[in-house]
């Protein structure tokens, strides 16, 4: 039972405090290395950095336009226009915020009657269900099932109801690193068609991927204009404590997500929209050494832990593995729970990620965006377990 909050409205009652944020601050207690909270211990690309300092440098330091810096925004709608094919109006079709956290904030919060349900799968990114409670929308999710993490169409389609409004598509997806595919987001495309639904899809990691392709749904035939696509520049650039991100859709549907999102932050970040204009105008010089560095490293983590005795699949994209928990344990909760005293190394339990708890139990996340020095020095401390397992 989660404990209740004084004065927290009902709504929000219920949502606890960020599994990541707990994660987080028990690593600094316990001193334990961090493979919690997805974030990389290393630096994005020079240039990008660069580029920030010489715009602070340069006077760019005040509130920007509320839509983002011009600059950006047509960096943003070449960027969709040179990876997929699509075009978007700068001036009225895209939008700049707060991170991919506040697009998604704003979509939902703008596009949502108090009442209406969001479709969506689980297991899904933690913000979702907090958003659509402060929407006073009901979020109803469809599960991914292992080991291809894929869904039933058919149950999706009966999870449409007449209060369905939208559908949020996590792809590359957190945390299962699924990409999903050409068939899968055919059939999104069909039911969105089928029954008026409005797409907001969260692409934060179309830029690591190590199998398979990342296509957006808003390029699937009759998506484009009821599609908000939001993006991030925080992992295609290592750089997540910019918060630097965009939404892309049709521009009555962007009026009112901007609606909403002018009263949220009204803007902010403008030296770093700047160096994130330069970072997409480089293309796949600046993205593909981060996406192939990432690939490295998740091989490094999945073998390191699979010698270990743990039993885990390589995801296709992200920041994040999947392993089941290993013996003696039977519950991830209790295993994140002693990891951090015990062998001094933070995962979290992947439980947090999912509506039917059960269906997750069984399961820890663990990051993969560290150094290689940092996952060996996690992996050495994990050692014990192989003579346990
Ligand atoms: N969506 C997903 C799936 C994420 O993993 C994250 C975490 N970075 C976000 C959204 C939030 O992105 P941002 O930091 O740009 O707000
Ligand atoms: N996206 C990060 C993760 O999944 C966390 C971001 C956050 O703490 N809100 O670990």
């Amino acid at each position: 039972m989660t404990r209740r909050v004084p004065y927290l409205n009902s709504r929000l009652q219920g949502l606890g405090t960020t599994v990541f944020a707990t994660m987080s601050a028990l690593a600094e207690e316990t001193g334990a290395v961090n493979l919690g909270q997805g974030y990389p211990d290393y630096d994005g690309p020079p240039a990008v950095l660069e580029a920030a300092r010489t715009a602070i440098a340069a006077g760019y330091n005040q509130y920007p336009p509320g839509r983002g810096v011009p600059t950006l925004r047509q960096a943003i709608a070449d960027h969709q226009q040179r990876f997929y094919g699509l075009t978007y109006d700068p001036d009225r079709e895209v939008l700049v915020t707060a991170g991919a956290t506040e697009a998604l904030a704003a979509s939902i919060l703008s596009l949502c009657e108090v009442g209406d349900e969001i479709l969506a799968f689980e297991p899904y990114y933690d913000g979702y269900p907090a958003l659509a409670a402060m929407a006073g929308a009901i979020p109803r999710f469809v599960p991914l099932r292992p080991p291809r993490w894929d869904f039933d169409p058919d149950e999706l389609a009966r999870s449409v109801t007449p209060r369905t409004r939208l559908i949020l598509v996590n792809t590359p997806h957190n945390p299962t690193g699924k990409v999903f595919d050409q068939d899968e987001l055919s059939a999104i495309a069909a039911l969105c068609i089928e029954h008026g639904l409005i797409a907001v899809t969260d692409e934060v990691y179309e830029h690591l991927v190590f199998d398979g392709v990342h296509r957006p749904l808003a390029s699937f035939e009759g998506m484009r204009d009821r599609t908000v696509t939001i993006s991030s520049a925080a992992k295609t650039f290592s750089v997540t404590g910019w918060k630097i991100g965009w939404a892309c859709a049709s521009a009555s549907l962007l009026e009112a997500v901007l609606t909403a999102k002018q009263f949220l932050t009204y803007a902010g970040g403008t030296p770093f929209q700047h160096a994130i204009a330069v970072g997409l105008g480089m293309g796949t010089e600046a993205t593909e050494p981060v996406r192939d560095d990432l690939r490295s490293r998740r091989d490094q983590l999945c073998e390191g832990l699979e010698r270990l005795g743990f039993e885990v699949a390589k995801p296709a994209s992200g920041y994040f593995a999947l392993s089941e928990v290993c013996e003696p344990w039977s519950d991830a909760t209790q295993f994140c729970a002693e990891a951090p005293r015990r062998w001094g190394v933070v995962a979290i339990p992947a439980g947090v990620f999912f509506t039917h708890q059960d269906l997750g139990a069984r399961l820890i996340r663990w990051a993969f965006c560290k150094r290689a020095s940092t996952l060996q020095e996690a992996l050495r401390r994990l050692a014990p377990l192989a003579e346990m397992t």
